[in-house]
């Protein structure tokens, strides 16, 4: 659902660009809002969640589908925890529809999708590993690296119930906002991807935004 934000820019307390191929993480603080803003159209960002105070209690596509029963992401739906409870909620979308099915990419997955010699190619997983072992005041390390959201990328179930990846519906300056339920540590890792349709072949900055 197409939904726009009544923030002010100028208002806001954070602003950051992250590079394609580049991570993102941070602290948000219960009742702030983060808004994660396609600079340039057809980007992927590949995102996870955790709860700060016990980083074990993380974002669950299993418990969010379930609680909304809608597979795809919007205004309204909330991100549920595997404790189930309500992490963060969407504000505002102007994309109107993020994956949380088709995971984020790895040197694994890219070798079998597209070819041994993809091997040593830039993917998100890599991107969040870097950021745990970066950043280890979170307390965060391989092991809650799971299942994530891909904000703007297009993943349609189809009529035989098979996922498939295709070209973005996103735009430059479309973006998602989510207001947070609890204190929460965001990690994105903004997707390189150059082998599937996800970012238009064409890795490109986000902006993240924070009030
Ligand atoms: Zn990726």
């Amino acid at each position: 659902m197409i939904f726009k934000s009544t923030l002010l820019i100028e208002k806001a307390t954070f602003r950051e660009i992250v590079l394609a191929g580049n991570y993102f993480i941070k602290k948000l603080n219960k009742g702030q809002t983060i808004r994660i803003l396609d600079l340039e159209g057809n980007q992927a960002a590949d995102t996870l969640f955790f709860s700060a105070e016990d980083p074990s209690e993380r974002y669950s596509a299993v418990d969010t589908i379930r609680n909304q029963k809608n597979v795809y992401l919007t205004k309204g739906t909330v991100l549920m925890s595997n404790g189930c409870k309500p992490l963060l909620e969407i504000v505002a979308d102007t994309c109107g529809r993020h994956d949380t099915l088709g995971g984020a990419c790895a040197t694994e997955s890219n070798t079998v999708r597209y070819g041994l010699e993809k091997k040593s190619m830039h993917a998100c997983r890599n991107s969040w590993m870097l950021a745990v072992s970066e950043n280890k005041e979170f307390g965060l390390t391989k092991r809650d690296i799971t299942h994530n959201i891909n904000f703007f990328m297009n993943v349609p179930i189809t009529k035989e119930g098979k996922l498939t990846f295709e070209d973005g519906i996103s735009d430059a300056g479309k973006y998602v906002e989510l207001e947070a339920k609890m204190d929460v540590i965001v990690l994105i890792s903004n997707c390189p991807q150059l082998n599937n349709p996800c970012n238009d072949f064409n890795p490109t900055p986000i902006e993240v935004i924070i009030w």
